[in-house]
């Protein structure tokens, strides 16, 4: 008898939530912005009018969002409810949805972890975290795994979970035996809870948005970050702040238009209204660096200034 093929389960569009009214190359049709088109592995971003997903392209590998300087592009499950799920576990496992049997919490793919993310996980958690990447070698998203593993190589030492990785089904048993009988049925039921609240506060899944082009907002993967600073020694925070804040200055030629604070998409550059002769205020932790301020300024009066 012909064995029946085994579905491929990946993620898809509907894993993303995608609001086009932040992303760079529709609030300015000059910007030259393409980080989600170069990472997407599969063509299925298209910007030459504004932003488009293709559905039938896009496999939800999630690396589109892990990029997208705005949060134009991002992950549409609730991040921060999986993390508390995972918190509660021993040894937690994070999976993707081809191996969420085998973990404490899951994302459609772990292509969509970012390395604020990443950092978020090993500040909030204790111990060990593992990944599951025991069936990403077979998976059609599995171009993500040297982008994973290349910013879990440059995570900052000194937090308070390690993160490993675990590339066979073995590898996440052994540590599932690790946990002793008592605490494994204890973080069992805690999970449970845990599970049965997410699922009731999470409401309907959202993959659209979209912003009043006024509005303001630090994309996800900042807020991750800015909870994750006040957590680190000084050293640290200082070269976290290095690797991940704009810096913006202003020359001679700023007229003081305030036209850049207009088109910041995170408020990272305010109206100075107390010195309205005097250039915008620039708050360096709202700052992504995606330098819209820089194109959108007719009298190239900024400079932005990245380590990145
Ligand atoms: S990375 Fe974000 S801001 Fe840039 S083009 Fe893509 S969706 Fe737009
Ligand atoms: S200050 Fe400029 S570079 Fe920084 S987030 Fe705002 S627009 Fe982007």
């Amino acid at each position: 008898m012909l064995k029946t093929p085994e579905k491929i389960i990946t993620g898809s569009r509907d894993d993303l939530c995608c609001d086009c009214s932040r992303c760079l190359r529709v609030r300015f049709n000059e910007s030259s912005c393409s980080h989600c088109q170069t990472v997407c592995p599969t063509a299925a971003i298209a910007l030459e009018q504004g932003l488009e997903i293709k559905e039938d392209t896009c496999s939800g590998c999630l690396l589109c969002t892990s990029v997208c300087p705005t949060g134009a592009l991002e992950l549409s499950t609730d991040f921060l409810a999986s993390v508390a799920q995972l918190s509660k576990v021993p040894e937690p496992v994070l999976g993707c949805c081809r191996t969420k049997e085998q973990a404490n919490g899951w994302l459609a793919c772990l292509g969509g972890l970012s390395d604020e993310h990443l950092l978020y996980l090993s500040h909030r958690l204790n111990g060990t975290l593992t990944l599951n990447l025991s069936r990403c070698a077979e998976c059609p998203n599995s171009s993500m795994l040297p982008l994973l593993q290349a910013r879990l190589d440059t995570l900052v030492s000194g937090a308070s979970c390690s993160i490993k990785t675990a590339d066979t089904a073995d590898a996440v048993r052994h540590r599932e035996e690790n946990v002793d009988r008592r605490s494994f049925f204890k973080s069992f039921r805690t999970s449970l809870f845990q599970t049965a609240a997410v699922v009731m506060t999470a409401g309907v899944q959202e993959t659209e948005r979209r912003s009043d082009y006024t509005s303001k907002r630090v994309p996800e993967r900042r807020e991750l970050l800015k909870r994750v600073l006040p957590l680190v020694d000084q050293q640290t925070k200082e070269t976290l702040e290095r690797r991940f804040l704009g810096k913006i200055s202003f020359n001679e030629t700023c007229t003081a238009c305030q036209a850049c604070a207009a088109i910041c998409p995170t408020g990272a550059l305010r109206k100075n209204r107390e010195q309205p002769d005097n250039p915008p205020l620039f708050t360096a932790a709202d700052c992504t660096a995606c330098g819209l301020c820089v194109a959108f300024c007719m009298d190239q009066a900024l400079t932005l200034h990245t380590s990145g």
